[in-house]
């Protein structure tokens, strides 16, 4: 039996209904939908529109079909409020940002802003960088950063979500208008100038949702949910009363508004919580199930308590039957104050599972995409107002589903289990500290002083996609694929001899993304065919799902490296992805810690490095770039990531002879508070980024001694500039000042693969150049 059944449920109404229309109106309710489209159609329409195939009318007729669409789906699935104003063109924030008349300044759009500024905002112009991107918390979706300086203004543009209301109201939808609370806006925005602190912009800020609010109560709006998802992080002490103010403020004339909170416990904030004057509370059950028990005992009798119980943040169909009892226990104290929900927007999923028709018929029962999340929680809302006795046949399914899974041999391999339990503390150590190992490293690779390398992919060029895509479709066999990846790995070795680097690499052309290609020769991995979920504008990933124990299936990547080293008496650097990396960029299983999958794939890589070694390469690098984007949410949390991370980093690298050098790689410059944490991963040499921060990293080595090598990036690989000789010079002499010059690296600060042959070329002469000029003193 599928999913399927419980779509086509008797029960199920398919039209849009409206159960209780002008009382307590609703029980179940979607923080929010992926705006993308099931087929990326938003994508599409955006990315026509951008390169001038489209005009604005078109883009803006795209968008309406989708939300219809997407509000037409909610409904059928039995959702009684749908979110109205989770829909944007790029970004939510983005969204805010222009709802509120924060425009920076800088771009000189003026007061208020059309299609075409707001892509300004978002993609930059030629006269002005974008507005910076960062992570939504610790979800792999970006937003953009609010610039806020002293003077700035706020002047509420209706323009950027009535027409959306209308829309919703106009086909009879029953919208709840979904917003980022002030606290959550201000809190993730960032002061463009010194000597300010943007809490003190809240007093100028509120009149304009109260304006807001008022608006959309005039406009028959019964719900507004403000998301305050900063609550679960961990505010300075001056957010928390700021909280109280802000909702004494906005109340008085406002619709009945729905504080929602995700991604964390607000257990600690709960009598404040529970004290505010707002209607409603969303709380996570998913991720914090512990806070149920805070909440519901005497909760407020003034308030309706929403509780998120099917994860939003991953693709696991929900054990009913577990669910159910606790949902039970709170109606039962709550009555028809509670509400269900996901635990969070389904921004952080893919759509519809029913597109997956290549899936495993075995794996399929056990997921659950956006659209059969809302199912789940409609038939949870039948099970609590008719009884178990009206659910049996969903009930069942569904825990028939979680036992196939942890039954399942594809989940559960004996032999894995039984590796990662013999796994000793000895396995994780190298044989000798790192001041013996550099000597040896040294003479066998025949290192100079600054020694030159980069991070391992070359452009990857429309040509090199193609033939990836060719071999994908079958139209390209394996011979002719393996004969034009080997051109691609000799042309690299070519150009890179030809430059004069030290250590070099194969290139990477095999590869069209670092952990899909892991992931597809390691048991425990499946892949969807459509399962996109937006990181950031009209771009989109599709995350493997991590559901078994990890286990390799044949050896990796040997051959090609095999292959570029015999082209070259330089040595070429090995590439794997690290173990951190591989969890944080896939849906990982819920059934065990992630600190478990992550020993098990490091026990997968180690094999992998066992057998570079065996091959004779001297040189492995393992890549962790999302090393520090792992790191919880709450402080308290990091030390054991930590020690798990590190660990997982070391079970993978540490096997080797002290004459192989371990590499990695991390993407970003702010590690300061996680150095000490990334000198116990042992590796040998670390690369990082830090050309663009001009080498601010260096801070952290005032106060950090950091014991192995380090190769900061001198050179911007997100920019097509050629940084000339002079400058690398500049940069690697400044971090000669506090790191000593014999462990320094000559380095890019990332991969090549997005950029063009000729500007690589002539930046990684002028960097070889760069070297041979602080060799010389
Ligand atoms: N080795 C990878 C590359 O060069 C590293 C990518 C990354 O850091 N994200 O492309
Ligand atoms: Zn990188």
């Amino acid at each position: 039996m599928s999913l399927n059944n419980i779509r086509g449920h008797p029960m199920m109404p398919a039209l849009p209904h409206y159960r209780k229309e002008h009382h307590i109106v609703a029980v179940t309710h979607n923080l929010g939908f992926p705006r993308i489209g099931a087929r990326r159609e938003l994508k599409r329409a955006l990315e026509s529109y951008w390169k001038g195939a489209t005009d604005e009318a078109s883009l803006r007729e795209a968008g309406r079909r989708i939300r219809a669409e997407h509000w037409r789906l909610q409904m059928s699935s039995g959702v009684d409020l749908i979110p109205v104003g989770d829909f944007a063109y790029y970004d939510h924030m983005l969204n805010m940002t222009a709802l509120l008349g924060a425009i920076p300044p800088r771009f000189g759009l003026g007061d208020t802003l059309d299609l075409d500024g707001y892509f300004a905002l978002a993609r930059g112009t030629d006269a002005q960088t974008a507005m910076e991107m960062t992570k939504w918390f610790d979800t792999n979706y970006h937003y953009l950063v609010p610039e806020l300086r002293r003077d700035t203004v706020f002047r509420l543009d209706q323009r950027w979500l009535f027409d959306e209301v209308a829309e919703a109201q106009g086909l009879g939808f029953h919208a709840k208008v979904v917003l980022v609370g002030p606290l959550t806006y201000l809190y993730l925005g960032k002061e463009k100038e010194a000597g300010f602190d943007r809490l003190e912009l809240l007093p100028r800020l509120l009149p304009v949702y109260r304006e807001l609010l008022a608006a959309l109560k005039s406009r028959g709006v019964a719900w507004v949910q403000l998301d305050e998802p900063a609550l679960a992080l961990d505010l300075p002490p001056a957010w928390l009363p700021a909280l109280d103010t802000a909702y004494a403020e906005l109340a008085p004339d406002s619709p009945r508004l729905l504080l929602a909170t995700y991604f964390g416990s607000v257990a600690d904030h709960a009598d404040r919580l529970k004290a505010l004057p707002v209607a409603g509370l969303h709380i996570d059950a998913v991720r914090a199930p512990e806070q149920v028990d805070v909440f519901v005992p005497d909760f407020p009798a003034d308030k309706v308590l929403s509780i998120g119980s099917i994860d939003g943040r991953n693709i696991w169909r929900t054990d009913l039957a577990r669910v159910l009892p606790v949902l039970e226990a709170a109606k039962a104290a709550l009555g028809e104050r509670l509400w269900l929900a996901p635990s969070c927007s389904l921004l952080h999923v893919p759509i519809d599972l029913e597109l997956e028709t290549e899936l495993d018929r075995e794996v399929r029962p056990w997921l659950a995409f956006a659209q059969q999340k809302l199912e789940e929680l409609a038939v949870l809302d039948r099970g609590l107002r008719l009884g178990r006795e009206s659910i049996r046949t969903e009930l069942e399914e569904a825990a028939l589903a979680a036992r196939d899974r942890a039954l399942s041999p594809l989940v559960r391999r004996p032999e894995v289990r039984a590796a990662v339990s013999r796994v000793r503390e000895a396995d994780l150590q190298r044989c000798s500290p790192f001041t013996q190992r550099v000597e040896t490293q040294r003479a066998r690779l025949g290192l100079p002083s600054w020694p030159t390398t980069t991070i391992g992919s070359f452009p990857q060029t429309p040509d090199i996609r193609a033939v990836r895509a060719a071999y994908r479709r079958g139209d390209l066999d394996e011979s002719g694929y393996r004969q034009r990846i080997q051109a691609a790995i000799r042309l690299a070795i070519e150009k890179q001899e030809a430059i004069g680097l030290d250590v070099l690499v194969h290139g990477e052309a095999e590869r069209n993304d670092m952990v899909e290609y892991f992931g597809e020769a390691l048991d425990g991995f499946v892949f969807t065919g459509n399962g996109w979920v937006q990181s950031y504008g009209s771009r989109c990933v599709k995350p493997p799902i991590v559901l078994g124990d990890v286990a390799r299936t044949r050896p990796i990547t040997t051959e090609w490296i095999g292959y570029a080293q015999s082209l070259t008496r330089k040595p070429v650097k090995a590439m794997l992805t690290g173990p951190v990396t591989m969890l944080q960029w896939s849906f990982v299983r819920d059934d065990q810690p992630r600190a478990e999958t992550a020993l098990q794939i490091a026990l997968a890589l180690r094999e992998e490095v066992a057998d570079l070694e065996r091959a004779g390469v001297a040189a492995i690098q393992i890549d962790e770039p999302a090393f520090r984007e792992g790191l919880p949410l709450r402080r308290a949390e990091w030390e054991s990531y930590l020690a798990w991370a590190v660990r997982a980093f070391r079970l993978c690298s540490a096997g080797v002879a002290d004459a192989t050098q371990i590499h990695t790689h991390m993407c970003y410059s702010e590690f300061n508070d996680i150095l000490p944490s990334i000198a116990e991963m042992d590796a040998d040499v670390i690369t990082i980024e830090t050309s663009r921060s001009d080498m601010a990293l260096l801070d952290a080595f005032q106060v950090f001694d950091y014991p192995n090598d380090i190769g900061p990036g001198v050179y911007d690989i997100h920019s097509p500039r050629v940084p000339p000789v002079a400058d690398m010079v500049a940069l690697l002499r400044k971090a000669g000042q506090v790191i000593p010059p014999e462990r320094l690296w000559v380095n890019p600060d990332c991969g090549l693969k997005t950029r063009g042959w000729a500007e690589t070329e002539q930046a990684l002469r002028n960097m070889v150049q760069a070297a041979a000029e602080l060799r010389a003193g």
